[in-house]
């Protein structure tokens, strides 16, 4: 075999991900999910929408992120407490379709903003965010007691 230094090897590029390939970390199997929280700010509202195709522990991940804040500061406007259970429902919907996707699997040659998939983190039910629905009914349950203590 014989080796030339004048040989040109050809560049190695990179490409974006690709359909059912994940928007963080390049890996596949990957789908589109849409995750949200919302904040209650006293007579106001924000919601925060994260919409992305996304593999099994990046899904994973920013939904666990997103209802459990929706656990912790969702109760805190009239608005916000109506939003509360319709996003833990869809969140949770997404969750479950995450959860049944593959393990990610990573392929050569993205760019990708991650070298590896997010951690998904414990499941909401296994945070202390899930204790976040108690502080209202508490705040209620004074004001109630302190009405009839009257
Ligand atoms: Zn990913």
């Amino acid at each position: 075999m014989v080796y030339s230094s004048t040989a040109v090897r050809p560049a190695r590029y990179l490409r974006l991900p690709g359909p059912g390939e994940c928007e963080l970390c390049g890996c596949s199997p990957a789908l589109g999910v849409t995750f949200r929280s919302v904040r209650g700010l006293a007579v106001m509202h924000r919601i925060v929408t994260v919409r992305a195709t996304l593999c099994r522990y990046c899904a994973l991940a920013h939904g666990r992120e997103r209802t459990a804040r929706t656990l912790v500061a969702g109760w805190w406007s009239i608005g916000a407490f109506i939003a509360v259970p319709l996003l833990l429902v869809l969140n949770a919907r997404g969750l479950r379709r995450a959860a049944g996707l593959a393990d990610p699997r990573a392929n050569d040659g993205i760019a990708s903003y991650l070298e590896w998939p997010l951690d998904p983190g414990r499941p909401v039910m296994w945070r202390a965010a899930i204790l976040g629905p108690l502080v209202p009914l508490f705040a209620v349950g004074l004001l109630v007691a302190l009405a009839l203590g009257r």
